[in-house]
């Protein structure tokens, strides 16, 4: 069955009240605050009252009393403001630090989340649900504690103090208010559905203008501006759409709930009349109420409105709440602190992304420390997406790996990939100066370490002619080309040296002199000169770099269709023979 908007905002409010409990002193101290600031500003039509009363005519004012009655009409005013004050500080305090603990939860969700959850959901709105929709829930907050904790306070005790003067003009009030809420409660359900539009587009925006942002360049050069635009522009306006649609709902509560107040003024007033009239109520009693009336109105008014906003936010606060509770990806391994010794074997392993669509077919393979394995075929055909199931990114549908002869599902992710340097094919590298880049994976390496690493990768001579050497900052913008990108990536791999590596060759954009650098460095990694021989897997695109395999794997539409060394696999004279063929006629392998 599904579930009524009413029952999913009920079931948002009870996660996010988990997240507000821990600093629910704040939240009780801004209650509090409320309650006093609230107290004062009711009493202050009653010391008018009196004043009035006070008053009584010309020649008969009583000049004493009066002046108490407004020193302490002074000191309540300022009451009202410093409480008021302090309200809102707790009420901030309470909001940043709940908001920061849900941010907290859902990052650590989003970094310990399975791949194919960061695969299948958009960056930019992934990267929105942590920081506008964050945003949106402290908002919510700190007006649902100020405004909506002293409306409380005030309604409650404007009525209590009416019924003190006249209980009858009370009651005709208090059976007039219900009528204004009831309209609020109505409007807030209609406008709930625009209000999570609202949020989910927003998320849509921001991932537009980042795909637009990352790629410029590509936008440029295939004159995507225009259509960029027009898919922006398309977002943009429905987010006009439905932001408007939300608030043009919100906004008829006002109106409506002003008119009922305005009726409430009017029935007081009346009411006030008859009664002095018949001599039951003074002056200075008419003036009290009537400003209690007026008053009345206010928090009424003020409520709706934060109804409004609880509503944006309870919509943003699912976003990123929802986040926290992505699942972390299953890991029932129990093997954690193995050292793998580069043994692996495959066997009948399947695997799909999407169901039904399998990318990798009853592939076998075993392969014994110390071996160099080469994978090669055409683009699509699965060799990276053979490197995620070994790094256990994702695992088999069917079929095993083995590492040293265990179940890979018996072994721990973590510990999967302590045992893997990887340089993938898109290197990555992330703001921060060389050194912390090279130094990713093992952060307390010192400055020779460090510089070793680099120059066993053929990338200390870039470095030091950057600016500040290793001290320079870069990012994976622009300024620091593929190859380099690459390059710094085996530095850190060095670094951390692990018993087994995995080279995804970037397709492209590398030079066939940075090619065969990059091919010496790992080379390097794999079988250092004095030092034990590594489990290796590269893919390689340009054949002549990896000749000296121990075993090549040829692989077609996820199928391994030819294995063995460089020279076993000319003589057969099958596809890879053709392919190096191909490629030597061409004159790639200079
Ligand atoms: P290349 O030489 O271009 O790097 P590849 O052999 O590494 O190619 P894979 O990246 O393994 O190819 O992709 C194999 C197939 O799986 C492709 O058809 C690709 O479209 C598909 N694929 C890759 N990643 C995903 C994913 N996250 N979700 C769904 N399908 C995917
Ligand atoms: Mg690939």
């Amino acid at each position: 069955m599904k579930k009524t908007s009413a029952e999913k905002q009920s079931a948002t409010l009870g996660r996010l009240m988990k997240y507000v409990k821990p600093h629910a002193l704040l939240v009780v101290a801004a209650f509090f605050c409320a309650v006093v600031s609230a107290a004062a500003s009711l009493f202050a039509p009653v010391v008018i009252g009196e004043s009035v009363n006070y008053i009584m005519g010309a020649g008969a004012v009583y000049y004493k009393p009066l002046a108490t009655r407004i020193v302490l009409l002074a000191v309540l005013i300022v009451a009202v403001l410093v409480f008021q004050w302090l309200m809102n500080i707790f009420a901030q305090r309470a909001a940043h630090l709940t908001v920061r603990d849900a941010r907290r939860d859902g990052f650590s969700a989003l970094v310990t989340a399975p791949l194919s959850y960061i695969d299948g959901n958009g960056h930019g709105d992934l990267a929105a649900r942590l920081s506008v929709d964050a945003d949106q829930i402290s908002d919510g907050i700190v007006q649902g504690a100020t405004q909506l904790f002293t409306g409380i306070v005030t309604v409650i005790g404007t009525l209590a103090l009416m019924i003190r003067i006249n209980p009858w003009i009370a009651l005709a009030v208090a059976a007039l208010t219900p009528l204004s809420l009831f309209v609020s409660f109505l409007v807030a359900r209609g406008s709930h559905k625009y209000f999570s539009a609202q949020s989910k587009v927003r998320g849509e925006l921001y991932q537009k203008s980042e795909e637009i942002i990352g790629s410029r360049a590509l936008v440029a050069a295939y004159g995507y501006a225009p259509r960029a635009e027009q898919s922006f522009g398309e977002t943009n306006e429905a987010l006009r759409r439905c932001g408007f649609k939300a608030t043009f709902y919100s906004s008829l509560v006002n109106p409506s709930t002003r008119l009922i107040n305005a009726l409430v003024y009017a029935v007081a007033a009346v009411m006030g009349a008859v009664f002095a009239i018949d001599g039951k109520m003074s002056a200075g009693d008419i003036a009290t109420l009537l400003l209690f009336a007026n008053q009345f109105a206010r928090p009424i008014n003020e409520i709706t409105g934060v109804i409004t906003e609880l509503q944006t936010s309870l919509a943003a606060a699912k976003r990123t709440l929802d986040l926290a509770e992505v699942k972390p990806q299953q890991d029932s391994g129990t093997v954690k602190d193995k050292t793998l010794g580069g043994d692996i074997a495959i066997t009948d392993m399947t695997f799909s992304y999407t169901p039904g669509k399998p990318i990798l077919k009853n592939l076998n393979l075993a392969v014994k420390p110390g071996t160099m394995v080469a994978i090669v075929g055409r683009t699509g055909c699965g060799k990276t997406t053979l490197i995620n199931l070994l790094m256990r990114f994702y695992d088999p549908d069917s079929g095993k790996i083995y590492f040293d002869g265990i179940d890979s599902t018996d072994v721990q992710r973590s510990c999967v990939r302590k045992g893997f340097g990887m340089v993938l094919q898109d290197s990555w590298i992330f703001k921060g100066t060389v050194r912390e880049n090279i130094a990713y994976g093992k952060p307390d390496a010192s400055e020779d370490e460090v510089k070793a690493a680099a120059k066993a990768a053929h990338i200390d001579g870039f470095i030091e002619r950057l600016p500040n050497g290793y001290d320079t900052v870069i990012d994976d913008g622009d300024g620091i080309s593929q190859g380099q990108k690459q390059l710094i990536n085996i530095a850190r791999v060095m670094l951390v040296n692990p018993p087994m590596l995995i080279l995804d060759e970037a397709t492209s954009n590398i030079d066939t002199r940075t090619e065969r650098r990059v091919q010496e460095a790992f080379d390097a990694l794999l079988r250092p000169e004095n030092g034990v021989k590594k489990t290796g897997f590269v893919v390689a695109h340009r054949l002549s770099t990896i000749k000296n395999a121990d075993l090549i794997l040829v692989m077609d539409s996820g199928e391994i269709v030819e294995r063995g060394t460089h020279d076993e696999l000319l003589s057969r004279g099958g596809v890879y023979a053709e392919l190096y063929n191909a490629q030597f006629s061409a004159g790639l392998s200079v």
